[in-house]
């Protein structure tokens, strides 16, 4: 159910991985992602369980409609309206509102500011990371008082570098913009790693306390996976403030 689960100075950070829910095959069992064909009742029951075991309301976690785009949206509190907006960061200041971010292979990026009291949540796959979703995140917390020295920087499971094969002229794309980001596959054909790309830039944004997961959705058999299965289901990184 719950991967991995850290407080830091009233700060949490959790990641999901893919069972203890409900969910039928392909989407089992813990498919949090409301976009994905899984029945929508499961995921509803999913997303409650995973709450719950987290000691969260589900009604105040707030999800995103993700794009692979760098908008990023300030909460209050739940979405007032029925359509959850198309984003892929979102940035609070207010106590026990968890923001979440689904992933199956993208890097859920969790970011706190303990002192402040300001907590985001980004998707950052290839095309975010490029566009530069990370530093949107890191300047709307920093509109509501986050001090980059003082961010706590967590990243969950994505494709590692090693897996993510892209075409030669993608790679050379993306490192153009995000030298980090340029990879091998353990095959040695071109690659890009998106977390490596991630770090990089938190790294010169000024936030020192970073931690990637080790995990890799596509060799691993507890996470889902997009590259690997196609139909699958979606992961998701929670981060709240007491
Ligand atoms: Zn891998």
């Amino acid at each position: 159910m719950i991967g991995r689960r850290e407080n830091v100075g009233g700060a949490h950070f959790a990641f999901t991985d893919r069972w203890g829910g409900v969910s039928a095959a392909p989407y089992e069992e813990l498919n949090l992602g409301g976009a994905v064909g899984d029945d929508p009742e499961a995921v509803r029951a999913n997303r409650e369980l995973a709450a719950k075991s987290l000691g969260l309301d589900p009604a105040r976690v707030v999800w995103m409609n993700q794009v692979h785009g760098a908008d990023v949206a300030e909460v209050e509190g739940p979405w007032a309206t029925r359509r959850t907006p198309e984003v892929d960061g979102l940035v609070t200041a207010t106590r026990g509102l968890a923001l979440a971010v689904l992933t199956a292979d993208c890097v859920p990026v969790l970011l706190a500011d303990p002192v402040a009291g300001v907590v985001a949540a980004a998707h950052a796959g290839r095309p975010g990371m490029i566009k530069g979703i990370v530093p949107a995140a890191v300047d709307a917390m920093t509109s509501l008082g986050a001090d980059p020295a003082r961010i706590v920087a967590r990243t969950g499971p994505s494709v590692c570098g090693r897996c993510y094969e892209v075409p030669e002229a993608m790679r050379a794309e993306v490192a153009a913009l995000e030298p980090a980001a340029h990879a091998e596959t353990s095959w040695g054909t071109p690659a890009v790693d998106v977390a490596a790309g991630v770090h990089a830039q938190l790294d010169r944004l000024g936030v020192g306390d970073r931690e990637q997961s080790p995990v890799c959705t596509l060799e691993s058999d507890d996470h889902f996976s997009y590259r690997r299965d196609r139909s699958t289901g979606r992961l998701a990184g929670y981060v709240w403030l007491d």
